[in-house]
């Protein structure tokens, strides 16, 4: 185990605490709210440092990455490109099927990510949200 400090538990205990999917800013939003303001830069920096011992995990985004809870089980994701709108699938034919084109290529996979981008079922239909 790392000694975390103060801040950084701060961080961990805040994205331990949902399901969501946090960017840097909402999550130094959402401590200031909690009354554990703690600046932007250092959010950084203790989400990079959390995500280097394995206690969080990242989704990356063309312009930035989301962080989420590590005990999730493995999932991929689907993102609204209009809502934002996050949602989190698993599909075994589609993990092992990326297995088979590695092995085809004789790599080895020590991980991967898949993200999808589109419209969400209500957005696709035009509705407000
Ligand atoms: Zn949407
Ligand atoms: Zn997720």
């Amino acid at each position: 185990m790392i000694k975390l400090t103060a801040q950084r538990q701060a961080i961990l205990d805040m994205i331990n605490a949902s399901d969501r999917h946090w960017d840097a800013d909402e999550l130094a939003r959402s401590l200031s709210d909690n009354g554990q303001p703690i600046g932007i830069a250092t959010v950084y920096r203790g989400l990079a440092t959390l995500e280097a011992a394995g206690l969080i995990e990242s989704i990356q985004l063309a312009d930035k990455k989301r962080y989420e809870r590590a005990d999730k089980a493995h999932h991929d994701h689907m993102i609204c490109t209009v809502c934002g709108d996050i949602e989190e699938f698993a599909h075994a034919k589609i993990e092992s099927l990326q297995l088979s084109v590695a092995a085809e290529k004789g790599f080895t996979v020590t991980g991967h990510q898949l993200v999808m981008f589109g419209l969400c079922e209500r957005c696709s239909q035009g509705e407000q949200k």
